[in-house]
Order: structure tokens, then C-alpha cells, then sequence
């Protein structure tokens, strides 16, 4: 059985290491990133947007983009973690 990487929350850090984990271990591993919002959002650009140098759509991307990656993505409110 191949081991498994739980991320949790897909925002900036779990989505860079969810990418960086796929392409260092390739296809030998799962991948599964908890996240509880349908889009992620780039930080640093809403300072853009707020001064009208960036619209909308190029500050936000959906979160199910990851899986063209073959990282699984689960939409939850994590509540709490018990390992
Ligand atoms: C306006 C602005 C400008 C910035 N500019 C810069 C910059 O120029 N350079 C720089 O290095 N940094 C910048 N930052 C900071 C940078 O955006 C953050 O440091 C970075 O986003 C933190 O990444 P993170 O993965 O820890 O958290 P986040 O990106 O916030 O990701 C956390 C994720 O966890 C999810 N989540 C939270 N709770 C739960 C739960 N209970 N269940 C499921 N999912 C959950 C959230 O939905 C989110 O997607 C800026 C921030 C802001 C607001």
C-alpha cells in the first residue's frame, strides 16, 4: 500500500507542499490536501486588486486545480485532529 500525506488547509504553504512532496516523491505516494474553501486565494496580490491593478478572476483560482497534479483534495471544516 502506498503511504499517505495529509496536508492541512490548502492555502499558500499546503498548497506549495503538496506540489513540492508530488514532485519530489512522484507517483509512490498519496496526497491528500483538507481544505475548507471552494478557491484559494494569493495573498500578496490583493494589494492589487485593492488598488484596481488586478481583477478577481487573476487572485483566485479553485481549489480543485491541485488534482490535475494527482493531489486528492477533500473540502472539509477541519474540527479537530486526534494522531
Ligand atoms: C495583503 C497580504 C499581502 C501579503 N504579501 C506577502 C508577500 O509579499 N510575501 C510573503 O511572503 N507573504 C505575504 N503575505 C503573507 C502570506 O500570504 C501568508 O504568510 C501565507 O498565505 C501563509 O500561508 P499559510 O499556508 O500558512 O496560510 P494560508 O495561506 O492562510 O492557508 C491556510 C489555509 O487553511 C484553510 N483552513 C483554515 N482553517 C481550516 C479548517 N478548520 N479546515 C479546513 N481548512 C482550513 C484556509 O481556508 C486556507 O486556505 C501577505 C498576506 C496578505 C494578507
Amino acid at each position: 500500500m502506498k503511504p499517505v500525506i495529509l496536508v492541512l488547509g490548502g492555502g499558500t504553504g499546503g498548497l506549495m507542499t503538496a506540489h513540492f512532496l508530488r514532485n519530489k516523491l512522484g507517483s509512490n505516494c498519496r496526497i491528500i490536501v483538507f481544505e475548507k474553501e471552494e478557491k484559494n486565494v494569493f495573498a500578496p496580490s490583493l494589494l492589487w486588486l485593492m488598488v484596481g491593478k488586478r481583477k478577481t478572476k487573476d487572485v483566485y483560482r479553485s481549489t480543485k486545480l491541485i488534482a490535475k497534479k494527482g493531489i486528492e483534495l477533500i473540502k472539509i471544516v477541519l474540527q479537530s485532529t486526534k494522531f
